[in-house]
């Protein structure tokens, strides 16, 4: 009952088949497109993980663009309390 689509023409032939009975061309083997995908998507993933860590260690210091919320200014009881600046 299992059947296979033809990559050139989509005609859906019988797995007994090698060669699509639409347009006769050769019909992939009888391999696990899937995992292939997802074999192949984890190891984009990886690769950009990497990439992206590799990216944060080579440039620890952030963009001080936009991050002046991490260090607030000294307000204005500091300054008043500490004179021997
Ligand atoms: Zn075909």
């Amino acid at each position: 009952m299992s059947h296979r689509l033809c990559r050139h023409c989509g005609h859906s032939a019988t797995e007994s088949v090698k060669r699509c009975p639409e347009c006769g061309r050769p019909l992939a083997p009888n391999f696990p497109r899937r995992t292939g995908a997802l074999l192949v998507v984890a190891a984009a993933a990886a690769i950009i993980v990497t990439a992206v860590m590799v990216v944060i260690r080579d440039d620890p210091a952030t963009p001080s663009n936009g991050t002046t919320t991490v260090e607030p200014l000294p307000t204005q009881e500091d300054q008043d309390g500490s004179g021997g600046y």
